[in-house]
């Protein structure tokens, strides 16, 4: 039972600690943006090539048909304006798509989509885009771009920033050359085999009570607040990097680790692993250098958050929703929101 004193709600500790966070069931959020989309099969070889998708890239930026520019503000910090609408070429046979003039540093077959093959191919940095077309981040082209397309853009610059990386052997630097079945570079000197890259990083929303400790990085955005997040390191499992990392950060002891969600992340070869857990000891320390300010902020009144583009925003939206309802069941919003 919950205790209600001038409108705040102090509930025992059995009223927060057990909480079930489950992605999908909590805020109805949908597939998260870079998820592998339904209908897509990965294949590194296309046996009789048709129509396929374009995912043409200048750098980290993508070549897209393009609308005017939007009138509606953006939910991205990072993000001033976005185009009313893109869309990725598509070329009805296959003849190749070569509207940039023979200009591939590198082209990946990276397999089909509901029967359309998709490529990926990197072009140098100063190619003009055709007429009617642009470049454009991944960032800005998040809600703009088809889901499935932004999808399989974030996969495809991730397989073209491996290929660009490994076209040499990094242990005795013969040239490596791919294997035409399979997702690997491969050295014909010392056969050492190198595959595409992922690097794990965990995040952390602590909860403590009806709050939740949120910090920023000093590259984030004014007034922008996050979970906490890091690397794993060699020999670490997910728990125990989620320990140290929040520990490192803030200061903070943790414990009740439940799994919450995963993304892949292409900025640039990341798999975000989102957990929830419980404040189990120790003031909020921000780490020099790494954390310019972490706070306690109370489930009404969060400060700016992330883009809807990554998990962060997804756990924090998922986990503010659960306990906004536990505490307005119980009484403790009356008079605040
Ligand atoms: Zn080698």
């Amino acid at each position: 039972m919950a205790i209600i004193r001038d409108g705040i709600c102090s509930a025992p500790a059995d009223l927060w600690a057990p909480l079930v966070i489950t992605a999908g069931k909590l805020g109805g959020m949908p597939q998260l943006p870079f998820s592998s989309p339904d209908g897509f099969v990965q294949l590194t070889l296309a046996e009789a090539p048709g129509a396929g998708h374009w995912f043409v890239f200048r750098g980290d930026q993508l070549l897209v048909e393009i609308g005017p520019p939007s009138p509606e503000p953006t939910d991205d910090l990072r993000v001033r304006i976005r185009p009313s609408w893109a869309r990725v070429p598509l070329q009805k046979n296959n003849t190749g798509y070569d509207p940039l003039g023979s200009k591939a540093l590198r082209t990946l077959y990276l397999g089909r989509l509901a029967g359309i093959d998709c490529w990926a191919t990197e072009v140098p940095r100063d190619t003009d885009a055709p007429a009617g077309m642009n470049w454009e981040g991944l960032r800005t082209l998040f809600s703009v771009l088809d889901d499935t397309h932004l999808a399989l853009a974030g996969r495809a610059i991730q397989l073209l920033d491996w290929d660009r990386a490994h076209q040499f052997c990094g242990r005795c630097g013969a040239p490596t050359a791919p294997k035409p079945d399979e997702r690997v570079r491969v050295c014909p000197a010392c056969k050492l085999s190198v595959y595409p890259r992922i690097s794990p990083a965990v995040m952390a929303l602590v909860q403590r009570g009806r709050e939740l400790l949120l910090g920023r990085g000093a590259h984030f955005p004014a007034g922008m607040y996050s979970a906490l997040a890091g690397f794993v390191e060699p020999g670490e499992t997910l728990e125990q990097c989620l320990a140290r990392e929040v520990l490192e950060e803030v200061g903070v002891r943790i414990n009740n680790i439940r799994y919450f969600d995963s993304q892949p992340w292409p900025f640039p070869n990341s798999l975000m692993i989102a957990f929830v857990c419980d404040w189990a000891g120790g003031d909020v320390t921000p780490q020099p250098g790494e954390i310019e300010a972490a706070e306690w902020f109370d489930v009404f009144h969060l400060p700016r958050l992330p883009s809807k583009i990554s998990i962060a925003r997804g756990l924090i939206d998922a986990v503010a929703h659960q306990m906004r309802e536990t505490y307005s069941r119980n009484g403790g919003a009356k008079g605040i929101e």
